[in-house]
């Protein structure tokens, strides 16, 4: 059994017992394996352990490994997850499937407008900041609905949900606390009339935590692939 099989067999038994603790099943909790930092090689070996959705940070990263494995089958579903400049819409329309970092009309709209014709529109989760003043990336909870409703009616996109990359806390009840903050806002929206079916948070560290909460979507990066190097420094 390969590394990566190993890795991905543990997560999978975290989030079934995450399901199992709370009446969940776990067929709801989508496993989004983050690759950044490490080569298409490795995105490949999760693909070869049955691994079919990739999160990346870092567009032009992305980018390189999303054309080094075109040969994949079935396809690899791409998703860009990490902060999304206006100069770099364009092929992030062209390339990926989903984008969960949307925090600004703006973007949408660019996104919306450079999805080539004859694909499927792009899947969008817009990125919620629940940590207030400690992260600047995402909308605030105020300017959500509007952006929501903004979002929901351009054309090039689907919008499918929320996601958010809270500070980390050691404390699971801390962690529980933030997740659901995400969730009551998500509640709100569906309850408004939005069909939103997608809850993208919990990470390596809280993935019990926020399953627990109600996430259909967990993003995973070092309990797959192993710890990264330092951060890079491009957010781009
Ligand atoms: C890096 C990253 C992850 C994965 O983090 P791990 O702690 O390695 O699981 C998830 N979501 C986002 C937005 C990230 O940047």
């Amino acid at each position: 059994m390969s590394t990566l099989e190993r890795n991905a067999q543990h997560v999978r038994e975290r989030i079934a017992r995450a399901c199992d603790i709370c009446g969940r099943d776990p067929s709801e909790v989508t496993l989004l394996a983050v690759g950044k930092t490490f080569p298409a090689d490795a995105v490949r070996d999760a693909h070869a352990a049955g691994l079919r959705s990739f999160g990346e940070n870092y567009v032009q990263e992305a980018v390189a490994k999303i054309d080094a494995l075109t040969d994949l089958a079935p396809a690899p579903e791409w998703h860009l997850i990490g902060p999304l400049q206006s100069n770099k819409t364009r092929i992030v329309a062209e390339s990926f499937d989903w984008v969960q970092s949307v925090d600004r009309l703006k973007i949408a709209q660019r996104l919306s407008e450079q999805r080539p014709p004859g694909r499927a529109p792009l899947q969008v989760c817009l990125q919620v900041n629940t940590s207030g003043e400690a992260s600047k990336s995402g909308v605030s909870p105020a300017d959500l609905p509007a952006l929501a409703r903004a979002v929901a009616v351009l054309p090039g996109l689907r919008l499918r949900g929320l996601m958010a990359v809270p500070e980390p806390v050691a404390d699971p009840v801390q962690a529980r606390a933030v997740h659901r903050r995400l969730r009551v806002l998500f509640e709100a929206l569906r309850a408004d009339g939005l069909a939103l079916d997608t809850l993208s948070m919990g990470m390596s560290a809280d993935l019990e935590a926020a399953i627990a909460e109600g996430s259909t979507m967990v993003r995973v990066g070092s309990a797959l692939f192993g710890a990264r190097a330092a951060p890079q420094a491009a957010t781009g």
